[in-house]
């Protein structure tokens, strides 16, 4: 019989545990071990069969076992120090306090999927967990940070293997009152619930739930309630799933929902509303409609000048460079759900426009509704600025407005106790979160090799250990019998190097890259001296039947009795699985196809721990592999034929292997001790740890991003928002002017005809701007190294000084250095220009000489 419904029923809390609830409720404790302790105590075997859920263990544990709790006097002064030391982290200044009225006074940070504890399966891989590790850091921080998201009541999925190795989806189903979550309720305690339009009359109803992640809140907004008819109730039901219809309707609820929850959630706890908005990735862009269509109601602006407003406020990541991954909704589904939305359907086609004229392009409106924007590696910044350069015509890719900042991961969720416990990282709490703007990892240098290695044994062990439980498990429920699976008590060795892969499936990721050649894989596997062995996962989308076929591929190989005990395949890739292999891989190893992985942080976790990355130079690995860190697979880029490139990059990794990483870690001096391994696990520690933390992340977005958005959102508002009216008159008077706008000579003086480095050139630039005034654009000279067809390279561009005015003709100059030797060459161009600007590239025009 299935049920109808579900719910838990939990014990009530002798009034000496009470304050067991708030810290069960509060997330620190996911990235807080004292705090786990204390679970764990409540009752060790529960903790164990809960899988560290403190949630389902407070509705499990019994009632004589918390009677008891309550009169021990022991536990009941860890429970309060527990709780005063949330109170203190809760509510002392951070680093964020320091930095006075500039700053905004609280920022909305949206994404579709939130990975901050297995306990919580809001994710499906690094989009979620980046967005969780932003959220954990910003509270570190002391960031005024609100989170919005769905809660998806089968999460993404949680996955099996059949006998033959083809993925299984299961679709579990949670009940959000059994999750560490509060509803959002009026003051009459009725549930307070949001609204959004739908075609044909309907509306989509939602209910609000709260997580707090430290100092931070997330809301999580859930469809599966009494309001919505059966078609809507289903919006929420799971991460990823379903038609264009179905996405749709679940990134209005995203976009318009989170903004309605947002107000409530602000009028409720009287929080600050949001100064600035941060939407990662396009499924969020809905945000920005709702906020223009809120402007032209509560201000009478146009969406024009609504617009202008709402853009100030507004940054956009891009965390794809697959243009696959991109989200494109049929135009006409825009049209029909947004006809009676509220805001001019015309202007609102126009931000989602793109080359194909039926389609709605979601990263293009948030590039067009984010006045500043980003990637997030300086590779990926490289190559987002190439893909989007069509929405900046007459700009060198290098103009176009779209900046990086190098993801990070929060090093308290993902660093091995032991080496916290240690001393590798600044404080036990892993992140600093003092005044210093720098982070040291300097007390690595303290600990003695043997202990670095003995730990790093110590994690590999634990690993192993998991390991062999979990294939154990993956083994019965494939069909094998008790009988058929003493062979894992034995499988993998903790004193053999190990190699961790575990990812999502898409193709560019290449899970079986290191099947090319299975003979040369199997002699490595079973090297009687120096062998390896290979732990992978990952899950493959539901809907991608090829990514499943690799995964099969990649089961068949590890169930081949000769080499089961030294790979396996684990299913269910998740948080709770991928901290053991993140503390226990002695190498991490990333295969992509160059430049599709826009950063990965999965090395970044192993890096953490010591791990060494064996990565193609992709994503963050381009910027930080130092030599020392690691090994770079060389790649075959820009050979197009896939299965040669496959092929080299292949016989690279397994060269690398043999010739460099296998000796390194299997040469020991007398002690046992492989010396220059443990050198190189030491210098990761210390060099790539510092730089690959959430926390310098945060502070990177807060610096170049969130302040300077909230400067430019006042800028915008004050005033009965007349600056945004004005922005956007500007702007059509500028574009209606600009196709007159013309360079009309340009001459060089002081220069000889063969000058000297050190020398400089005075250029004077003649312009015609009819309609325009001098002080409406910027004139710059663009400067650099010149090729054989006249291209310009390593531009330099200096403003030039408006000199003299004659009509509609105007004079420009400016000296220019030469700095270099060799070919060199110079123009002018002409570029709108105001205060409120952030970019000169933003209007998207340029005229050159
Ligand atoms: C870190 C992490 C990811 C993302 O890893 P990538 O290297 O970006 O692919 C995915 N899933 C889990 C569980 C993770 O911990």
């Amino acid at each position: 019989m299935q049920a109808l419904r579900r719910f838990t029923v939990r014990a009530a809390l002798p009034e000496p545990l009470a304050p067991l609830s708030q810290l069960v409720m509060n997330l620190r404790w996911s990235w807080h071990a004292e705090t786990r302790d204390l679970f764990e105590t409540l009752d060790p075997d529960l903790w164990q069969r809960c899988g560290g859920d403190p949630v389902k263990v407070l509705g499990e544990v019994s009632a004589e076992r918390l009677a008891a709790l309550a009169k021990d006097r022991k536990f009941v002064r860890r429970l309060q120090d527990a709780v005063d030391d949330l109170e203190e982290y809760l509510s002392t200044p951070r680093w964020y306090q320091s930095l006075g009225a500039e700053a905004p006074a609280s920022i909305a940070y949206f994404s579709a999927e939130f990975g901050i504890t297995e306990v919580l399966p809001q994710y499906s891989g690094g989009l979620g967990i980046l967005a969780g590790d932003h959220l954990k850091a910003a509270s570190d921080l002391g960031l005024p940070l609100i989170g919005v998201g769905l809660l998806y009541r089968a999460g993404y999925f949680t996955q099996g293997l059949s006998a033959d190795g083809w993925q299984l989806e299961h679709y579990p189903s949670m009940d959000p009152h059994g999750l560490p979550l509060k509803l959002l309720r009026q003051p009459d305690g009725s549930a307070v619930v949001i609204a959004v339009p739908l075609p044909e009359g309907r509306t989509l109803h939602a209910h609000v739930w709260r997580a707090q992640v430290g100092r931070v809140s997330l809301l999580l907004l859930d469809s599966d309630i009494e309001e919505n008819a059966p078609s809507e109730r289903v919006v929420t039901d799971r991460l990823y799933g379903g038609d264009e219809d179905h996405r749709l309707r679940q990134e209005m609820l995203l976009g318009i929902g989170g903004v309605r929850a947002l107000r409530a959630y602000c009028g409720r706890t009287a929080t600050p509303a949001p100064e600035v908005f941060h939407a990662n990735e396009g499924h969020a862009g809905f945000q920005g409609v709702e906020r223009i269509r809120e402007l032209t109601e509560a201000h009478g602006l146009s969406f024009a000048e609504a617009l202008q407003a709402v853009r100030a406020g507004t940054v956009f990541t891009t965390h794809t460079p697959v243009p696959a991954g991109i989200d494109r909704f049929p135009k006409a589904l825009i049209e029909r759900y947004f006809a009676g939305f509220g805001v001019p359907l015309h202007d609102l086609l126009v931000l989602g426009a793109e080359e194909d004229p039926t389609k709605f392009n979601m990263a293009h409106m948030g590039l067009r509704l984010g006045q500043r924007a980003n990637g997030v590696s300086q590779l990926h910044g490289h190559v987002s600025r190439g893909m989007f350069s069509d929405l900046w015509p007459g700009f060198d890719e290098s103009d176009v407005p779209i900046g990086s900042i190098t993801n990070g991961v929060h090093a308290p969720t993902w660093t091995a106790r032991e080496l916290v416990e240690m001393g590798t990282q600044s404080s036990s709490q892993g992140d600093r979160y003092d005044g210093e703007d720098v982070e040291h990892f300097d007390g690595v240098d303290k600990i003695p090799a043997s202990d670095l290695w003995s730990i790093r044994r110590t994690l590999r062990t634990r690993l192993v250990e998991e390991v062999r439980r979990r294939i154990r498990d993956t083994a019965l429920s494939r069909g094998a019998t008790e009988a058929e699976v003493g062979w894992t008590e034995t499988a993998f060795d903790p004193d053999v190097l190990t190699i961790g892969f575990a990812r999502r499936v898409p193709s560019y990721k290449r899970l079986t890259l290191m099947l090319r050649d299975p003979d040369r894989l199997k002699a490595l596997l079973l090297d009687p001296e120096r062998p390896i062995q290979l732990v992978i996962a990952g899950k493959s989308h539901p809907a991608d039947d090829g990514g499943k076929k690799l995964i099969q591929q990649m089961v068949a190989f590890a169930d081949d009795p000769e080499i089961r005990h030294r790979i396996a395949f684990l299913p269910g890739y998740d948080i709770g699985m991928a901290r053991y292999l993140y503390w226990g891989c002695d190498v991490w190893l990333n295969n992509p196809l160059r430049p599709l992985e826009a950063c990965g942080t999965s090395g970044m976790k192993a890096a953490l721990n010591g791990g060494l990355n064996l990565s193609i130079r992709d994503g963050w690995w381009d910027e930080w592999f130092d030599g020392q860190n690691g090994w770079a697979i060389p790649t075959a880029d820009g050979v197009t034929d896939h299965d040669r490139r496959d092929e080299v990059e292949a016989r690279a990794i397994y060269d690398l292997l043999s010739n460099q990483v296998l000796p390194r870690f299997y040469e020991r001096d007398r002690n046992g001790v492989p010396g220059r391994w443990v050198e190189m696990v030491r210098h990761t520690l210390r060099e790539t740890g510092p730089k690959v933390l959430a926390t310098r992340m945060v502070r990177d977005y807060t610096r170049a991003l969130y302040v300077p958005a909230a400067g430019s959102a006042r800028s915008m508002a004050a005033d009965g928002y007349s600056p945004a009216r004005g922005e956007a008159a500007w702007r059509t008077h500028v574009l209606s002017h600009w196709h007159d706008v013309r360079v009309a000579h340009v001459e060089a003086t002081g220069g000889s005809d063969t000058p000297q480095i050190g020398s400089t050139l005075d250029l004077r630039a003649e312009v015609e701007l009819p309609g325009l005034a001098p002080e409406e654009v910027e004139v710059q000279a663009a400067y650099g190294r010149v090729d054989d067809a006249d291209g310009l390279h390593d531009v330099t561009t200096v403003p030039m000084k408006h000199e003299q005015t004659d009509g509609s003709r105007h004079w420009f100059t400016a000296t220019v250095p030469l700095e270099r030797t060799g070919a060199f060459g110079y123009t002018v161009r002409v570029l709108p220009h105001s205060a409120h600007l952030a970019d000169p590239a933003e209007l998207g025009v340029v005229t050159s000489a």
